[in-house]
């Protein structure tokens, strides 16, 4: 099926008299008649339900959902895009481990990779997304674990070169994992382009009215962990804690999120509330309808900007002489997301000043949801960032981020030229 199709129908199945709409399965727990059957259960021989921690009917369908969009064999939703990175990279990293990142990454992946995985013993590297084959080669030692990028990077713009990462990765035997929250499945499938795992903050156009927070990690099911064994002992020897089964011999491509579940999930436990699994479903019965008329506001209100005196910059990868322009016009063909990033001409106050001045347009410290806001990284979402830091993960003390809404575009428009029009 189609794309437009999946999001309406993929994931809840209902049996004949069962609940047309997703049911929101709102039990910790769930019952069995004898205690063989839940002893199968707790030994990963029968598959089912038995507390949610672990697995939830509603949560489960949800990411079958999403699954299928990205074209994966299996999902697992995270109580936010957080813990979605965090799993994705703890599923197959320990201390003493090592993994290379595109620099230009959101600022909380930022945080989690350099500062907090860290105290944990994992180490890591960034890398410029644009650096030569070459120079991203170097930053791989012996050690390292994985490679990892967003398609568009937030707060940025950046789109990846997700076939010249792919091929960095699988030459050095270890999977390319990308954060695909901007892009959403429906302007980009990175498994298409040779990335094996996929994670999202569901927080953003996936639930896309900012009612939920949440995350989820996609694999495609593509990475062959047995071919490098050695790397990813985690996966192919012995589990201690599961009576020595090895994810590998006993799932087979399913290994990698079985193990996400039964164990991290398990033992961590950033499991998401049944009710707001229910309410990702619904936003993403509409996304592709809302991603459609993000780009297509995002993309007028570019030009608009491009266009103005007052505006420095604009980064927008829909703008022909955009840096990212030729890049989108290969791995995003049918549009991007809503959100650009630009710099007006003045300083830092001159931002603040613009923005205090908007009406409808709202200071919120969110991107990628129906209402059009506004945001100023370097003393936002960015504020913990040094300046050196800053210019890394692309953001320069002068950008802004408006993440264009799905209103009528002139509106929207109305709003950023009587703001700057007050400068
Ligand atoms: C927001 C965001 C995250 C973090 O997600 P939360 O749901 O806020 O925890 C991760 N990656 C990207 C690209 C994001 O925009």
């Amino acid at each position: 099926m189609k794309k437009q199709t999946l999001c309406v129908q993929a994931g809840w199945e209902p049996k004949n008299g069962e609940p047309r709409v997703l049911p929101i399965i709102q039990s910790t727990t769930f019952k069995y008649e004898n205690t063989e059957e839940m002893a199968m259960l707790f030994d990963l021989k029968k598959e089912g339900y038995f507390y949610s921690r672990l697995q939830n009917p509603t949560n489960d369908a949800v990411a079958k959902k999403i699954a299928a969009l990205e074209g994966g064999i299996a999902a697992v939703l995270t109580s936010s895009g957080q813990a979605a990175n965090f799993y994705a990279v703890f599923n197959i990293c320990e201390a003493g481990d090592h993994f290379v990142t595109s620099s230009e990454i959101y600022g909380g992946t930022f945080n989690l990779f350099a500062v907090t995985l860290k105290k944990l013993g994992i180490d890591c590297t960034f890398v410029n997304p644009d650096a030569s084959d070459e120079e991203i080669q170097a930053a791989f030692r012996p050690n390292t674990k994985l490679l990892f990028g967003e398609t568009i990077s937030n707060p940025s713009g950046t789109v990846l070169d997700i076939e010249k990462f792919a091929n960095i990765a699988h030459r050095n035997g270890v999977p390319l994992i990308m954060d695909n929250t901007f892009a959403t499945p429906i302007n980009c499938n990175p498994f298409d382009w040779g990335c094996d795992i996929v994670t999202h903050s569901t927080t953003k156009y996936m639930d896309g009215h900012a009612t939920a927070v949440g995350g989820v990690v996609v694999d495609s099911g593509n990475f062959d962990w047995e071919k490098s064994a050695k790397k990813f002992a985690g996966l192919c020897t012995p589990d201690r804690s599961y009576h020595g089964l090895t994810y590998t011999k006993t799932f087979g491509k399913m290994a990698y999120i079985t193990k996400m579940v039964v164990q991290l999930m398990r033992d961590l436990g950033s499991t998401p509330g049944p009710q707001n699994s229910f309410l990702l479903n619904v936003g993403l019965e509409t996304l592709h309808l809302r991603m459609r008329q993000h780009c297509q506001n995002a993309q007028k209100v570019a030009e608009f900007l491009h266009n103005d005196p007052r505006v420095a910059w604009v980064n927008y990868c829909g703008l022909p002489d955009d840096a990212n322009h030729e890049k989108a016009k290969k791995y995003l063909p049918n549009g991007s997301c809503g959100v650009l990033s630009f710099g007006l001409k003045g300083d830092r106050a001159t931002a603040a000043k613009w923005m205090d001045a908007l009406k409808m347009v709202a200071i919120v410290t969110h991107v990628a949801d129906a209402r059009t806001c506004v945001l100023h990284p370097a003393s936002h979402t960015h504020r913990q960032l040094t300046d050196e830091q800053l210019r890394e993960a692309g953001v320069t003390p002068d950008l802004i981020r408006l993440s264009v809404g799905i209103e009528d575009v002139d509106d929207i428009l109305d709003d950023i030229k009587q703001a700057l029009d007050k400068l």
